[in-house]
């Protein structure tokens, strides 16, 4: 069974399809879509054995020259000298414009991956195979591509649609548990921002979600995909302000990444005690019901995500960590706050002892 999910931007779309081993006709799917000549497939040293390095024989073996550059896994690979020794060695390797760029990994290697196709010789085409439910349902959509800065995530960087993108949902049986975890936190979240029945399918199908199987995960990326895109195609540069409702969760997760100094909570389990600290200060506020946080709370817990900010924490400094983010939105601490279960809202400076109470950390 497979799915297709067209992303519509102002210049090109392009399409993304999601299906179980689907990654077998990929030579295919790519000559579809660019005369493909050489192929320089980027990867991380897990996934190439896994994955990247099959890939790569299906275009050697279509007479199609390919090179496959390997990175460390994890963040620290998404640096601008990690990008600079791929410049190097695509040099070395004889790429030119002609050359296609495929990441073949999770979002470390898409941003990555994506970032250097978007600057070598001046961009060159770029083609996804993302292999974590993170990457397939977030980082897939949406053209952001870029490395890090010492303290500033993705601060170098650009917009670079890729020209396809192919999701083969099997890649998801080696991920490692927490990895698949921390993925379904984003794929709970489009639920509670944009799509209530979606919300209540997962709330259906978690023994299946827990289970990994693949018909169901195959809808649930697809149905990721497709309203990350509708959010996409109506704020492609993020302008209008719509892209905003993806950060549900966001204000409080990136403050508790901070705190633990990225080490102890992966994105998606940040996002998870997030999404209930942001639910929590709605219903401070009197927007919402407990029903609505309670859901969420149940649905996460079946999922087997952490739902409480790590109790060592201390509230004030998150507090403090969160309103240091303000400078990037003209003076405002903006919080995505649920409306309902399906619909959010965006919500300015709200009552800093409110926000402090939603954490959970008592004190
Ligand atoms: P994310 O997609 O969550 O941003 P990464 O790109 O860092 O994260 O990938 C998370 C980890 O999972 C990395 O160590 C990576 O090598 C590994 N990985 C990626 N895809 C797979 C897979 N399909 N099976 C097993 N491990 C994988
Ligand atoms: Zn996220």
């Amino acid at each position: 069974l497979q799915h297709s999910v067209r992303v519509d931007l102002a210049e090109r779309g392009y399409d993304i399809e999601i299906g179980e081993g689907v990654l077998e006709g990929i030579v295919d799917f790519v000559q579809q879509r660019h005369a493909v000549s050489h192929v320089a497939v980027i990867t991380d040293s897990n996934v190439d054995g896994l994955y990247a390095d099959a890939v790569a024989d299906r275009f050697s073996d279509a007479d199609i020259e390919t090179h496959v550059l390997v990175i460390d896994p994890g963040e620290s690979s998404k640096d601008p000298e990690v990008a600079h020794d791929l410049w190097q060695t695509m040099i070395e390797e004889g790429c030119d414009r002609q050359t296609m760029v495929l990441a073949v990994g999770g979002g470390v290697v898409g941003d990555l991956a994506g970032f250097v196709a978007a600057t070598f010789a001046r961009g060159l085409t770029f083609f996804q195979a993302p292999t974590t439910l993170l990457a397939q349902v977030d980082s897939s959509v949406g053209g952001k591509v870029g490395v890090n800065l010492e303290g500033a995530k993705n601060m170098v960087g650009a917009f670079w649609q890729p020209a396809g993108v192919l999701i083969d949902v099997a890649t998801l049986t080696t991920l490692p548990d927490r990895e698949y975890r921390a993925g379904l936190a984003e794929v709970v979240k489009y639920g509670v921002i944009m799509d209530e029945p979606f919300f209540a399918y997962l709330e259906a199908q978690a023994d299946a979600i827990n289970g990994r199987d693949s018909a169901v995960l195959a809808e649930i990326v697809r149905r990721c995909c497709r309203l990350k895109a509708d959010v996409v195609e109506a704020d492609e540069r993020e302008e209008s302000g719509r892209r905003a409702i993806l950060n549900y969760g966001h204000t409080f997760c990136h403050a508790l990444e901070a705190a633990t100094n990225y080490t102890r909570l992966l994105h998606g389990e940040g996002v998870a005690i997030g999404m209930l600290c942001a639910s929590r200060l709605a219903e401070r506020l009197g927007r919402i019901g407990a029903d609505v946080t309670s859901r969420q709370h149940a649905l996460l817990e079946k999922l087997g995500l952490p739902l409480t900010a790590p109790a060592d924490l201390d509230p004030d400094e998150l507090v403090r960590l969160m309103w240091r983010d303000k400078k990037v939105s003209a003076g405002k601490l903006n919080f995505i706050l649920p409306s309902r279960l399906g619909e959010v809202e965006l919500v300015a400076d709200p009552p800093v002892g409110d926000v402090r109470d939603s954490l959970g950390l008592g004190g």
